[in-house]
Order: C-alpha cells, then sequence, then structure tokens
C-alpha cells in the first residue's frame, strides 16, 4: 500500500453488491434523498492483513500491498494517516464509505505515542465538524467525523498486548471501537472462541468499552436474528482474500473468495468459516445508524463538552461566549443562590397548601360538630317540651279529684 499525507484521497467507484440498500426502511428513508456517510478506520500492526480486508470489504484492489521496508532501510518517523474514499452505488442508493488507512501503526522500536497521531485525526475531524456547527453560514454539514475504529488484534491466542490495551484505553471515549481477530484461520475453531472469551475479558478488566452493537427488536424478523448474530460475533475473527483472485470451491464448484490451502478452502462470505460477512453487514446494514448516532450523541457530545469547559466557553444551546473565570463563579453563586431560594419557596407553598388544607378539613368537622349539637338540641328541647307538657297533664289530672276517678 503506498503511504499518503493526511489530505490525500483515493475515490473508487464501486459497483459490487455491499448490501446497504436493503437498510430497515425509516433508516433507508431518511439517507435515501442525500446518500449515507461513513467513515471507518482501520489500526493494527503491519502485516495483520488490513490492506486485503479493505480490498475484501470493497471487493476491488484500492489498497496496494505495501512494500515491506528492509530492517536497514530507514522507516517513517510517524503513523501515517490514508484516506480511501469509495463511492458505491445500489439500486440507486448512494454510499459514500470512507476507510481511513493507520500505516506504521506499532512499526516503531518504541511504541509509546503511535496512538498520538490517530487521536489528533480523530480530534481534528470533531474540530472540523464543530467549526460547521457555530459557522454563522448554515450550510448542510459534511461529516468526516470517524464513526468506527475496526482495531486489528493479532491471532495470538493468548491476552491482549500492552500496545492494544493501551490504544484502545485512550481511544475508547472518542471512537466506536470494533476489535477483530486477523488472519483467524491461523486458529482452529475452539482457538477462536477461547480467544475470543480471553480478549471480552481482558477488555472488561482494563476498563475498555467498545461498542455495544444494539439488538433490534422489529416486526422484521430477519434482522432481529443478524442484529443478534452480529453482536454476539464482536471481537469478529476475519479472514481477508485478495479479490481478484478467486478460487474454486471444492464443495460447490463455484468461484469463492477465499483463501486455498494444502488441506481445503476459506471461504470469506460463509459465515461458518469466519466473521467477515458479519462484520461488513454491521458496518453498511444493520448498525450503520446506531454507529453513526453515537458517534454524534454520546463521543462527539462529550468531546465538545470537554472542549467548551477545556476553553472556558458556557453554552447555551446553539450560542456560547466567552466568559472571565471569576464572572463565571460568581455567575454560579448566584445561580446556586437562586435556586435555593427558588427551592424555599416551593417548599414554603407546599407548607402552606398542606395547612390550609388541614384547616379547611377542621373548618368542615367543625360545620358538621355544629350541625350535629343543633340537631342534639333540637331533639332533646323536643323531647324536654314533650315531658314538660306530660308533667303538666299529670300535674292538673291530680288537682282535680273527678278526673282521679
Ligand atoms: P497490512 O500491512 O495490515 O495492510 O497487511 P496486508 O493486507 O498487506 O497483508 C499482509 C500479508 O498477510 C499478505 O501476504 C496477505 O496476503 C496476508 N493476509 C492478509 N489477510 C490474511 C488472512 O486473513 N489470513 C492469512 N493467513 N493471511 C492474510
Amino acid at each position: 500500500m503506498t503511504v499518503h499525507d493526511s489530505s490525500s484521497i483515493v475515490r473508487k467507484r464501486i459497483t459490487g453488491h455491499v448490501g446497504f440498500s436493503n437498510l430497515p426502511n425509516q433508516v433507508l428513508r431518511k439517507s435515501v434523498k442525500d446518500g449515507f456517510q461513513l467513515t471507518a478506520m482501520v489500526v493494527g500492526e503491519s502485516g495483520l492483513g488490513k490492506s486485503t480486508l479493505i480490498n475484501t470489504i470493497f471487493n476491488s484492489t484500492i489498497c496496494q500491498p505495501r512494500e515491506v521496508p528492509h530492517p536497514a532501510e530507514e522507516r517513517p518517523k510517524t503513523v501515517a494517516i490514508e484516506n480511501i474514499q469509495a463511492d458505491i452505488e445500489e439500486n440507486g442508493v448512494k454510499l459514500r464509505l470512507t476507510i481511513v488507512d493507520t500505516p506504521g501503526f506499532g512499526d516503531f522500536v518504541n511504541n509509546s505515542e503511535c496512538w498520538d497521531p490517530i487521536l489528533q485525526t480523530i480530534e481534528d475531524r470533531y474540530d472540523a465538524y464543530l467549526k460547521q456547527e457555530n459557522s454563522v453560514r448554515r450550510m448542510k454539514k459534511v461529516d468526516t467525523r470517524i464513526h468506527a475504529c475496526i482495531y486489528f488484534i493479532q491471532p495470538t491466542g493468548h491476552s491482549l498486548k500492552t500496545i492494544d490495551i493501551e490504544f484502545m484505553r485512550r481511544l475508547h471515549d472518542k471512537v466506536n471501537l470494533i476489535p477483530v481477530i486477523a488472519k483467524a484461520d491461523t486458529m482452529t475453531e475452539d482457538e477462536v472462541a477461547d480467544f475470543k472469551e480471553r480478549i471480552v475479558s481482558d477488555l472488561a478488566f482494563n476498563g475498555i468499552r467498545i461498542f455495544q452493537a444494539p439488538i433490534y427488536d422489529d416486526d422484521d424478523d430477519e434482522s432481529v436474528g443478524e442484529s443478534e448474530t452480529i453482536a454476539r460475533a464482536i471481537p469478529f475473527a476475519v479472514i481477508g482474500a485478495d479479490p481478484t483472485k478467486t478460487i474454486r470451491s471444492p464443495s460447490s464448484g463455484r468461484r469463492i473468495r477465499g483463501r486455498a490451502y494444502p488441506w481445503g478452502v476459506v471461504d470469506v462470505d460463509d459465515p461458518s468459516h469466519c466473521d467477515f460477512i458479519l462484520l461488513r453487514r454491521m458496518l453498511v446494514h444493520s448498525h450503520m445508524e446506531a454507529l453513526r448516532e453515537r458517534t454524534q450523541d454520546v463521543l462527539y457530545e462529550t468531546w465538545r463538552t470537554q472542549r467548551m469547559l477545556g476553553m472556558g466557553v458556557i453554552q447555551d444551546h446553539s450560542v456560547f461566549e466567552e466568559v472571565d473565570p471569576a464572572e463565571k463563579a460568581r455567575e454560579d453563586r448566584l445561580m446556586h443562590e437562586a435556586k435555593l431560594a427558588k427551592m424555599e419557596a416551593a417548599m414554603k407553598d407546599v407548607f402552606r397548601e398542606k395547612v390550609e388544607a388541614q384547616e379547611a378539613k377542621l373548618k368542615q368537622s367543625e360545620v358538621e360538630l355544629y350541625a350535629r349539637h343543633k340537631e342534639m338540641k333540637e331533639a332533646m328541647t323536643k323531647q324536654w317540651n314533650q315531658l314538660m307538657e306530660r308533667k303538666q297533664q299529670l300535674e292538673s289530672g291530680a288537682q282535680d279529684p273527678r278526673k282521679k276517678r
């Protein structure tokens, strides 16, 4: 692969079937007008098969095999950043897939800072996007942010190497990390399964958050199965093959993209042989929207907030202004006091409402009590009057002896 500087772009038009044009309908409708844009970065040590995998994804020779420098030759001092852009058109739907290659990663005697140019590229792209957002002229934004970083892990079968952990630890909150086991054909099925488990526990132990592929539960049964299969297969075990040199499958007789060995062939497009097809479908089909959404809503937003804070800038959604730190502290105190006063007033309101309700209740029972008292008094008075009347009758009867008989 030739090494370009960061501004170089290789453009290709690809006609082979990739699979993005049958994206879920709502996603498709949203993006079909303008076409899709996805930028994925591939990172990994030289010789792990990155160029081959890019060519397999695009089904075309986009990356020429890189000349491996002779040990005596002077090597580049930093990791290069190379953009490979391909416009793919499928059933009238356009996809611009940009792959950012990082030749030189891990190739130095001292690799302690080899992630810096990569981190820088990711942040430069966020910066460029932020500038567009803040631009006075509201133009349609060009999104060159990295939506996914495919990180190639050497198929050792052991733990992750220090360089893998250090790289992913520095990048996990900046970009959607998708780890892949390179050259998975060099391991047996069981070794791949064990290595996947090992990688997952190493990542958890080191607090590295890779992209968690969402599992969709739509009406479409086929896509439920697909997103779940994809989510479970991470880290993908991939195998790449030169797309221009197809081989004949001994079982089906068809020409396939694969690798031939004395004992048989591996078909990179067969999901029972490797996870290449799952990785490609994740990028351009099932999780393209999720990758872009997480980039926008979580990774970019977090970066932007930190960036604003670092600049001593407070943000009011679209408008922001620079402030003096002392003034900001005074404003914060005033805001805090205003918040406390508001809370106090709200508590007083609640208290007053409760007292009023209690008073109303008491008044009501007072009225009821008074009515009952009045009723009882009337009944007693009536009874008293009746008794008095009766007494009078008895007394008048006792004074008249005739009445007595
Ligand atoms: P890069 O330096 O990471 O870009 O690696 P390349 O794509 O140039 O591949 C380096 C060598 O590995 C080449 O000889 C490829 O043919 C070979 N290679 C690439 N992918 C695979 C793979 O999946 N399995 C095996 N066994 N070899 C591979």
